[in-house]
């Protein structure tokens, strides 16, 4: 490790569906990873999924086995969609320093931030899904997978989706939330629709302005 000689960030991402978030991810590191690399992205993940609770148990055992906390980050994704164990699964990975990248009601939401603004009926995942797939025409028959038509389409909208994703932290029915500071201590998890905070990992990453 410190023959390599350079700082590069290390994230290890525990995802809980078993293809979208992957193919995203696979897509940040090699648009925006850079030459040399300034960072990695090791996504975990299983076919099938992962329920909220799994997902944090994951990231919480990678937690144990970093080695240089400054350098290497755990970050897990999951969706509110209609799972169960949510609030307790997001709490218990804030309280062990896991970064949470949750999305309500589900991951699409970020996608479609990309590209559209508006989000009445998106409070579904359903109504994701269906915005999704009318915002543009390479998602006209999205399911899951992300190809290289898809992803071009993203790529340069990420500023965009970012203050989209912002802007929907002031809608909080908390009062207190703001996207500098986050959500306040009161505002329930549940109660985020729609939200996501996907775009912190590329803020992170430094590929969008905090
Ligand atoms: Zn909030």
């Amino acid at each position: 490790m410190v023959t390599e000689g350079r700082k590069r960030k290390v994230i290890y991402a525990v995802v809980e569906g078993e293809s979208t978030e992957r193919d995203y991810l696979g897509f940040l590191e090699e648009r925006f990873g850079g030459d040399p690399p300034a960072f990695e992205i090791h996504v975990l993940w299983k076919r099938k999924g992962l329920k909220p609770h799994e997902v944090v148990s994951w990231a919480l055992e990678k937690l144990g086995e970093i080695d240089d906390p400054r350098r290497e980050q755990v970050w897990a994704f999951f969706d509110r969609d209609d799972h169960s164990r949510v609030e307790e699964s997001y709490a218990r990975a804030e309280a062990a320093g896991v970064h949470v990248a949750f999305s309500h009601p589900c991951f699409e939401l970020w996608l479609l931030l990309h590209f559209a603004a508006r989000l009445s009926g998106a409070q579904t995942s359903k109504g994701v899904q269906d915005r999704l797939r009318a915002a543009h025409r390479t998602f006209h028959d999205f399911d899951k997978r992300l190809d290289a038509p898809r992803l071009t389409a993203l790529y340069g909208n990420e500023a965009d989706a970012t203050n989209r994703a912002k802007s929907l932290i002031g809608n909080c029915p908390s009062m207190v939330c703001t996207a500098k500071k986050g959500h306040g201590p009161d505002c329930k998890v549940l109660d985020r629709v729609p939200s996501t905070d996907v775009w912190r990992l590329l803020a992170e990453l430094g590929i969008v302005s905090r």
